[in-house]
């Protein structure tokens, strides 16, 4: 046990499980300060902006080409337009002259000079522009930094870390994925933000919401991340070190346990088969739904297409997309989820919302946007020859906006019909189940769909009120609140009465505490994130689905969250062996 009392132990959300010990990484976006003062000698002045300049370049041109490795060319192409810009004769001709005349350290004249551009984009209308703003002050700082000679702490760090840092973006999160970044800590975040879940995929342990982390842990400290738990070590002691060095060991052999299931349905002891899917955020996680046993693709977030196109996806490129993915899968299912943009994801057109959760958010974008959804459904309609593409909508809360799709789509597959280009005319549709009024209109959106989903991130986020990205009240943000196990209850029963297939595919289904109550409210599939799979087939296998349904009885007659927290941890003691157990205890 380790003692979570201990000065250099601190408690944070466990958001991606696992175990890493390695040394920090601070990623710290640094300001650089500037006084307006004078100087004397104006030529070493501007040798030194000369100096400055040409080392900028030259360890942006580094990180360029290991942009173009690790990243592919059109994301390495921002760092050619940084470069692009310190090649601009005009901005370094206003530099030189001002120091110059006015007589002023460079580093000022520097950041006056270059601000100017950015307050420009600033103002802009167009999101890309604001963003685009946030580079130049990278180029700004870097001049400055080089000016006064200080060292550049490389972003791009080489040999294995846990990153730390106040808080991740979802492109934050892939890019160092993409880098030796074995864990991640952040001052802010939720368990169900995106950026965890995006950690989840790639199978690195995250903890989130540890609220002074970037205060606490400084760069190469020696960092223990027990994603399981939630804790942080910082320069561990011996005992401590100890006691991780034996977790890993046996994490591995359990890994290597959990592959034997691999290939292994996930079937009750009393034989009910669960479809395990997937849930695919990234093109990296593809290969890993296979091997680890996934039966297909149960949610597909397309909107991870934008992180590689500067636009939208014109329909040729989404086609592309779509159709290697359903060949490679074959002739297993591809569930395409259309756009969910708004709320806490890229919304990729000016617009600022005072509440982006309650506002302009999936299908209510796309149907406000008929062009860019025409676009996507004509690529998945092309993409399904194989016939193993299905369609959802997100984000649905009313009757209308199923109908809208449905018109869309049909006049979709009229043009394509009259194309003559082929399509599957029986490609299924079904619909998310994450806001309050589509739960509850559940037996009448059964006649328009073939399928739901239950985005369970959402929903709780909706009946609860609790934003699901905001820390400060993750203690609020409950799955096993009795009101989401009886909604989750009423929408399996209520599709069941009409025979209408249901599947769950927020993150709840990769909780192994919250599977067993899944299964006994009668799921016949959930979908999770790739790691995730062979777990949830080890927790099915070992289930009794006749046993498991009386105590969700009880479940559903509870009153408060901690009574189910306990059923469902005496149903654990009582039913799994230790080794399941041991890494969800420290
Ligand atoms: C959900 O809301 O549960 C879900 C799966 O969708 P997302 O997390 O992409 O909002
Ligand atoms: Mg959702």
């Amino acid at each position: 046990m380790i003692d979570i009392e201990k000065q250099n132990v601190y408690k944070g959300i466990p958001a991606a499980p696992g175990i890493k010990i390695a040394s920090a990484f601070l990623f710290k976006k640094e300001i650089e300060t500037v006084t307006d003062e004078k100087i004397v000698n104006v030529d070493e002045a501007v040798e030194n902006f000369n100096d400055a300049l040409a080392k900028s370049k030259k360890e942006l041109a580094k990180v360029f080409s290991l942009a173009v490795d690790k990243l592919g060319v059109k994301r390495a192409a921002l760092f050619e337009a940084q470069i692009m810009i310190l090649d601009d004769p005009v901005l370094i001709n206003n530099i030189i002259v001002r120091i110059k005349t006015e007589k002023k350290n460079p580093e000022f004249i520097v950041n006056d000079e270059i601000s100017k551009y950015q307050d420009i984009m600033t103002l802009s209308h167009e999101q890309y522009m604001r963003e685009r703003s946030q580079d130049i002050e990278d180029i700004k700082n870097r001049i400055i930094r080089n000016i006064r000679k200080k060292k550049w702490k490389s972003r791009l760090s080489t040999g294995e870390v846990i990153l730390v840092s106040s808080s991740l973006t979802p492109a934050d999160t892939v890019l160092f994925s993409r880098m030796d970044v074995t864990g991640y800590i952040t001052n802010f975040g939720g368990l169900t933000s995106h950026a965890a879940i995006v950690a989840r995929s790639l199978n690195v342990p995250a903890i989130v919401g540890l609220h002074e982390a970037t205060e606490i842990i400084q760069n190469s400290d020696i960092v223990i991340i027990d994603g399981f738990n939630g804790i942080v070590i910082v320069n561990p002691d011996e005992e401590q070190l100890l006691h991780y060095q034996k977790k890993l060991k046996k994490l591995e052999a359990v890994d290597l346990e959990l592959a034997k299931l691999k290939d292994l349905p996930a079937i009750t002891l009393d034989g009910r088969k669960i479809d395990i899917l997937a849930n695919l955020d990234l093109n990296e996680e593809f290969e890993s739904i296979i091997q680890n046993g996934g039966e297909g693709i149960g949610l597909m977030r397309t909107e991870q297409i934008f992180q590689e196109y500067d636009s939208f996806p014109s329909e040729d490129e989404q086609t592309e997309v779509y159709s290697n993915y359903s060949q490679k899968l074959y002739p297993l299912p591809l569930t395409i989820r259309a756009f969910d943009i708004g709320g806490d994801k890229v919304l990729p057109v000016d617009v600022q919302e005072p509440n982006p959760m309650l506002g302009w958010r999936g299908i209510r974008f796309l149907l406000d946007n008929e062009e860019l959804f025409r676009t996507q459904i004509r690529a998945v309609l092309k993409s399904s020859v194989h016939k193993n593409i299905k369609f959802m909508i997100p984000m649905v809360s009313s009757m209308r906006e199923i109908e809208l799709t449905k018109e869309l789509i049909s006049k979709c597959m009229d043009e394509l019909k009259s194309e003559k280009i082929p399509f599957d005319e029986h490609l299924e549709l079904g619909i998310m189940i994450e806001v309050p009024s589509a739960a509850l209109m559940i037996r009448d959106f059964a006649e328009y769909v073939d399928f739901f989903s239950i985005g369970t991130n959402d929903l709780i986020q909706y009946m609860l009120a609790v934003d699901r990205g905001n820390d400060i009240v993750t203690n609020q943000y409950q799955e096993f609140h009795p009101a989401i196990i009886r909604t989750l209850n009423f929408i399996i029963s209520e599709a069941k009465k009409t025979n209408t297939k249901v599947s769950l595919c927020g993150e709840m289904a990769a909780d192994y505490k919250a599977i067993p109550l899944l299964v006994g409210l009668g799921l016949d599939s959930i979908s999770v994130s790739a790691s995730v799979i062979p777990h949830a087939k080890e927790i099915i296998r070992a289930l009794n689905y006749s046993e498991i349904s009386g105590f969700v009885k009880t479940c559903l007659t509870c009153k408060t969250e901690k009574e189910i927290h306990d059923i469902l941890d005496k149903y654990y003691s009582d039913n799994f062996s230790e080794s399941s157990n041991e890494f969800y205890s420290n």
